[in-house]
């Protein structure tokens, strides 16, 4: 027999977590055909509703199903971080609660693992049910990311994946405070198959990602796998270096030939503004990095569990 570790984030999820269980459940006579066991960890990320409750009913059913509960919201990346620690299976595959990850793929995904493929990843090709803005957004995301990092993340993957063991173990073996997870699945390599479907809308409840909080997303997704922007930061200031000593050649020379008295005061308050605010702004690029760095030299726990059942 071998063992499959189902892990299931889930942020305040009451109504999705019967109706996940039984969604995955019917692969059941899939699971007997192929001898394989099944255990279904839900990590409850300080839910303020009742999925602890839930899931703790569902476990009371059937033993094959495990709570991980936090002491507070750490967010997904952290959610899944501990559900992959807590895995026992010989393969591990990640599911949102909201059913947005069909489990009935499952069974396809499994047949590439046969193959031999380390890891089955999957995209969403369309968009439908987003607002436009998001999309374009998201869209722009990938694009910039893909020309200033190395590591390739992919536009419309989903955290949705099936890994063998090797994999898992790489993805813990990145121990980092800050886990753009979806750049720690593309840094860890191995064979990846990508299978692809249209999006699917959310079964129940309401998406826990604002505009606002996507777009602080996707700005720690950059410091944590690019470092590009200091680069920028850099090459913006020599550049402007090398203007300014040009410029003063100019007009020491200017003065000296035509002996023209200074002016141009205007001009130079908006030069002032301008370099004033190219410094703050790179200044402040300089300083996202710094602040990742200092919540990683602290080394705090990446969650806190309350419950392990
Ligand atoms: N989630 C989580 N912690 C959070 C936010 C979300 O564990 O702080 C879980 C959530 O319960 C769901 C999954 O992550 O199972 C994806 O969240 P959501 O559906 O809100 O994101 P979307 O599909 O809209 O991108
Ligand atoms: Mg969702």
């Amino acid at each position: 027999m071998k063992l499959l570790s189902v892990i299931v984030p889930c942020y305040n999820e009451e109504e999705n977590i019967r109706d996940f269980y039984n969604e995955l459940f019917r692969n059941d006579s899939f699971f007997r055909s192929k001898e394989i066991e099944v255990e279904v960890i839900y990590v409850d990320d300080g839910s303020k509703d009742h999925t602890v409750a839930e899931v703790k009913r569902l476990h009371e059913e059937d033993k094959r199903v495990h709570l991980l509960s936090f002491s507070r919201n750490f967010g997904k990346e952290a959610a899944i971080y501990a559900g992959l620690q807590k895995s026992r299976g010989d393969m591990v595959v990640m599911m949102d609660a909201d059913l947005q990850d069909p489990p009935s793929l499952l069974p396809e995904m499994y047949s590439y693992i046969e193959q031999g493929y380390d890891s089955v990843a999957t995209r969403r090709v369309t968009r439908k049910g987003e607002p436009p803005v998001r999309s374009f957004f998201a869209r722009m995301f990938y694009r910039i990311m893909n020309k200033i990092s190395k590591t390739e993340i992919v536009d419309g993957a989903r955290d949705y994946r099936l890994m063998t063991r090797q994999v898992v173990d790489a993805i813990l073996a990145m121990t980092e405070y800050n886990r753009f997870t979806k750049g720690i699945f593309g840094w860890v390599g191995y064979e990846t198959k990508w299978l692809e479907y249209e999006n699917i809308e959310r079964r129940k409840g309401e998406t826990k990602w604002s505009f606002w909080t996507l777009f602080v997303y996707s700005l720690e997704g950059i410091t944590a796998f690019s470092t590009v922007p200091l680069t920028v930061a850099a090459v913006l200031g020599a550049l402007f270096c090398v203007l300014a000593f040009g410029l003063i050649i100019v007009i020491i020379v200017k003065t000296l030939i035509f002996g023209d008295p200074t002016s141009g005061w205007p001009s130079m308050v908006c030069i002032i503004l301008l370099v004033g605010g190219i410094q703050l702004f790179c200044l402040g690029i300089v300083g996202q990095y710094l602040s990742k760095t200092y919540m990683e030299v602290k080394k705090r726990p990446i969650y806190l569990i309350k419950e392990d059942i």
